[in-house]
């Protein structure tokens, strides 16, 4: 096989495993197989710029940056819905469409209503062009590099497909995934997102693709438009747009009577919480396009389809008691604990009251009665009181003043919601929750040691931070409850092996607040030692790459409490990785600091992968894109002709890989 083919048929295949696995959720293939077919696609491509294509399966990485959002008219307008509550408004809307259409018989089209950010999808002969949001309906923004990264989207579309068409939906997080983003922000000591939807329309206006490749977002279209496209209703679209390689939602379906219709939403109220994403209500289109073209539009929707809003599930419960919990950070929630109900197929015992303004807004007290409701939230949340029920004696909720665990008075600082405990090193679930984070399965990976044993370890005086846990002895641990001889064997085992845990993940084990996983990375690589971090001014550290003024001040702010010095010198002393290993390391300099490159064309000397290493190793920028920020372009054959423009145009000297070479 020529390179070419090589190429064409891994894209073939890695197209088809990606449409078995996030349009029809069946993968008939291993992760690690797909994964390791996806390298060597990369390779091949990277060795053959000349093959380029946009819409090869490997773009879903992303990687592509988009500065400003330029804006798109959309072909054909994108309304919005009329709303409708009741089986009587349904029924008042089916009379309106009869007076128009006189005595024919129209059938509906049933369909789930996405929560998410809308979307138009324009495709012409088979292959993804362009992705632009709804925006005012009139116009939207091109949105087109991040949404290549979304999987369900098809970027070569199979079977008799129209020449051209723009076909729109819903992009959605699914609460699985939406889950696992937040539950990552917590470790990082950030806040979770508040709900999915928002989350989901936010991603599409990241700057950075590969950000969005990282999001579980998923693409569920419902309407196609465009001329000679050959389909004559609804039901009829949606079949296609499946057979093209969409992701349709198999669950529209086709009524006779409004009685059906009515069927389809109240079984969709019911059974809407068994869904992986998120829904407000059913839309129902007069399934025939003929009989849509006769009815039209008004000034804001069209008058052949109808949103049908679920109601917000709500229950009434007393409210028994408001606790304060205290998070790794000091953070302070209040948290509403409840009469047990059962709302939207769960049991509540507890929801969120988010702040103390949040009380203070709703009136909430201990024994009212409280409306709790379930929205995108995963935790449900108190909307209102019933204050027809309140005692005549009932008090104001007072926010407390000092935290509940330790008794230090709360501060609340600037600009923050949320109240915090400072007891940084008194306050016990502040230590336990470092300590926690220490070892977790991200950070320093200890074997044989959990959540509840840190408690325990902290409770019986074994432990009062992380430095703390390289001194245990085994004769400590065995005497503990639940504990024997063989676990606290491998406890010990687990605490002596993480000290092989590199620098950049000891790093983010330190809990320093705003240092999640890729930040702890992005300063591992520009201080390449704790010692040299310590150091570092906020000055310095904005410097640095992705690096803003909020992580600049709390990795300062952090180092500079004397306590803190002296357990990462304690660290040391144990053996752990507080710096780059000499593997790391080699060949690192700061030679190139300050200036950007692009690379582009195939190299006769050096793989590209291996420039850009060497590039970064040398304090180096890569770019993806010529701009004006760029310093040098390396090129090599093959060096694309539309950047050799751009570059003469900005002024951008070119050089060869042998003065690159020559000039570190
Ligand atoms: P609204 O924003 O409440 O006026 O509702 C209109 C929006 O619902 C449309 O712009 C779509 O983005 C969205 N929507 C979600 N699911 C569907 C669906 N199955 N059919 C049509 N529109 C939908
Ligand atoms: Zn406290």
């Amino acid at each position: 096989m020529t390179p070419k083919e090589q190429i064409d048929a891994l894209r073939e295949e890695l197209t088809k495993h990606n449409y078995n696995y996030y349009v029809l959720d069946n993968p008939t293939i291993s992760d690690f197989d797909f994964d390791m077919k996806m390298k060597q696609l990369q390779e091949l491509e990277a060795k053959h710029p000349e093959f380029q294509d946009e819409n090869s399966p490997s773009v879903r990485v992303g990687g592509m940056i988009t500065k400003n959002f330029e804006t798109i008219v959309h072909e054909s307008r994108m309304y919005s819905l009329d709303n409708s509550y009741s089986k009587e408004d349904l029924e008042d809307w089916e009379k309106r469409i009869q007076r128009i259409l006189g005595d024919e018989k129209v059938t509906f089209t049933c369909e789930l209503k996405y929560d998410g950010a809308s979307i138009s999808l324009t495709y012409e002969k088979g292959k993804f062009v362009r992705a632009v949001t709804r925006g005012d309906g009139f116009q939207g923004d091109d949105v087109t590099n991040n949404v290549r990264t979304i999987r369900s989207v098809p970027l070569q579309l199979k079977g008799d497909f129209p020449e051209k068409f723009d076909i729109r939906g819903e992009i959605v997080l699914p609460h699985e995934g939406f889950a696992k983003m937040n539950q990552e922000r917590i470790e990082a000591g950030e806040d979770p997102y508040m709900n999915p939807r928002n989350t989901a329309s936010g991603s599409l206006k990241l700057q950075d693709s590969a950000e969005v490749a990282k999001r579980p977002l998923e693409c569920l279209l419902y309407t196609i438009t465009g001329t000679n496209l050959n389909v004559s209703s609804q039901f009829e679209s949606l079949e296609k747009a499946r057979q093209w390689g969409f992701k349709v939602p198999e669950v529209a379906k086709l009524c006779k009577s409004t009685d059906e219709v009515m069927e389809f939403v109240n079984y969709w109220d019911v059974h809407r919480h068994e869904l992986p994403y998120e829904t407000d209500g059913v839309v129902i289109k007069v399934n025939s396009f003929a009989h849509q073209d006769e009815l039209g539009y008004t000034a804001k929707a069209p008058r052949w389809a109808m949103a049908y809003k679920f109601k917000a599930e709500q229950v009434a419960t007393v409210l028994n008691e408001i606790t304060y919990q205290v998070g790794r950070t000091g953070a302070i929630t209040p948290v509403a604990n409840l009469e047990p109900v059962l709302l939207a197929g769960t049991t509540v015992k507890r929801a969120s009251l988010h702040n103390a303004d949040q009380i203070e807004k709703l009136d909430v007290r201990v024994s009212d009665e409280v409306f709790v409701e379930k929205g995108g939230e995963i935790i449900p949340k108190i909307v209102g009181v019933d204050f027809t029920k309140r005692s005549a004696d009932s008090e104001p909720t007072q926010y407390i003043t000092e935290c509940p665990e330790c008794g230090s008075s709360l501060i609340r600082k600037e600009g923050e919601a949320q109240h915090y405990c400072p007891n940084y090193y008194g306050c016990p679930p502040q230590i336990t929750g470092r300590i926690q984070h220490f070892i977790s399965r991200k950070a320093m990976d200890i074997d044989g040691l959990g959540a509840e044993t840190v408690e325990l370890l902290f409770k019986e005086d074994l432990i009062a931070n992380y430095a703390d846990l390289y001194e245990l002895k085994k004769e400590q641990i065995v005497p503990l409850e639940r504990m024997a001889e063989k676990s606290a064997e491998n406890l010990i085992n687990g605490i002596e092996k993480s000290k092989e845990i590199p620098f950049e993940r000891v790093l983010f084990a330190l809990g320093i607040r705003f240092v999640g996983e890729t930040v702890a990375k992005k300063l591992a690589k520009a201080y390449k030692s704790i010692d040299a971090l310590v150091q570092a001014t906020v000055i310095d550290l904005v410097a640095v790459d992705e690096i803003g003024i909020k992580i600049a001040e709390s990795v300062v702010d952090f180092f500079s409490r004397e306590d803190n010095v002296a357990i990462i010198n304690r660290l040391k002393n144990y053996g752990l990785q507080l710096e780059l290993s000499a593997n790391q390391l080699e060949n690192q300099t700061e030679k190139l600091k300050g200036f950007t490159f692009v690379v582009s064309g195939v190299f006769e000397s050096i793989s590209r992968n291996e420039l850009k290493k060497l590039i970064e190793d040398n304090g180096g920028k890569v770019a993806s894109s010529i701009s004006s920020k760029t310093s040098y372009i390396i090129a090599g054959d093959n060096m694309g002709p539309s950047k050799k423009e751009k570059a003469d145009k900005l002024g951008v000297p070119i050089i060869s890989e042998y003065d690159f070479k020559e000039m570190l």
